[in-house]
């Protein structure tokens, strides 16, 4: 209750743009669009996102504590999505090209620009229309839906002048876990068949293999079916990393473990604890095997490596990350 009271006095009771079964669409008024990021895992990058929440609801996204700064549950990142329709105008007021040259503009990184949102609301694609019309940056989007291939054109004029990507997120071809990790997301096939019709029309793209889950799809065969699957979709690159889990996420994805792999859950909380990582000399050992898939299919392009997150942090430090608990 104290939080619905508190959301009601932060966005002042808007009225939804459109509701359907479970998701209400609501406007939100940003102030500002892009976003500075330095962290390990994303360094040097400015982060652009034009919704708040994602349809999709995958149990393990880390993005869900962009909710509780709006005071409301994490269960309600899936469900309240909110929409950002003024930020075209905003990046046409503010965009300045020189500032972000040598910066990584990520699109989606912590919603994903392509949900069914888009469909109706087409911020992303007014965002992309602004980028086509600059040069010299570089910007990814990174989802996972096959509404994609809708701007295949559009791509392709902001590749023209800028060092332009799409991200295919893809961490297993297993439908049926899918559809209970990532509930609303698109199916391994219709993510794999937009990224071969991505890279047929010259579009660059490749697949994230993020996030790597310890226990569900770290096995060996999972892992070379998604790079043997990129490969053969024409991918031009393959990264993957091993799962984080903020606090906000914990909550959704044990919710997750405890209703569909019980078994799992004991452990997870043993190796995960109160960390958001597994520890390095798992990491590792995972990053090395796809490192090995990645050359087996010849998708080894020169990018660098991913390292293990904690590695070090933002001054350079070392993290302590050792390896105590990971039986799975
Ligand atoms: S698609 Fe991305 S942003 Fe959306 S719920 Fe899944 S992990 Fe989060």
């Amino acid at each position: 209750m104290q939080q619905a009271l508190l959301f009601d006095d932060l966005v002042a009771r808007p009225e939804p743009l459109r509701e359907k079964k479970d998701v209400q669409y609501l406007p939100l008024v940003a102030k500002t669009i892009l976003n500075s990021c330095n962290t390990c895992r994303m360094p040097n990058a400015v982060t652009l996102n034009p919704y708040r929440g994602c349809e999709f609801g995958c149990a393990y996204c880390y993005a869900r504590y962009t909710h509780e700064f709006m005071e409301l549950p994490w269960e309600h990142f899936e469900r309240r999505i909110f929409i950002k329709n003024t930020a075209p105008e905003i990046l046409l007021r503010t965009l300045d090209v020189k500032k972000l040259r040598g910066k990584h503009v990520a699109i989606g990184s912590a919603t994903d620009p392509y949900q069914p949102a888009e469909a109706r609301f087409l911020v992303t694609r007014r965002l992309l229309e602004i980028f086509a019309q600059v040069r010299g940056l570089t910007i990814t989007v990174t989802t996972k839906s096959a509404l994609v291939k809708r701007d295949i054109d559009l791509f392709r004029r902001v590749a023209e002048q800028n060092d332009f990507r799409i991200n295919i997120s893809l961490i297993s071809l297993n439908t049926q876990l899918l559809r209970a990790l990532e509930p609303k997301s698109s199916t391994p096939e219709a993510r794999l068949l937009a990224l071969k019709s991505l890279t047929e029309a010259g579009v660059r793209a490749g697949i994230l293999l993020m996030p790597i889950i310890p226990g569900l799809t770290d096995s060996d065969r999972t892992l070379e079916s998604v790079v043997r699957a990129a490969a053969a979709h024409g991918a031009g690159y393959v990264h993957g990393r091993v799962l984080f889990l903020r606090d906000s996420a914990k909550k959704s994805f044990y919710e997750f473990l405890k209703r569909s792999a019980p078994d799992l859950y004991a452990r997870y909380s043993r190796i995960y604890g109160r960390r958001a990582y597994t520890c390095d000399e798992y990491q590792r050992e995972i990053l090395s095997k796809v490192k090995k898939l990645k050359d087996k299919y010849n998708l080894n392009n020169g990018d660098a490596e991913v390292e293990p997150y904690e590695m070090v942090d933002q001054t350079g430090n070392l993290f302590e990350n050792r390896c105590d608990a990971i039986e799975l």
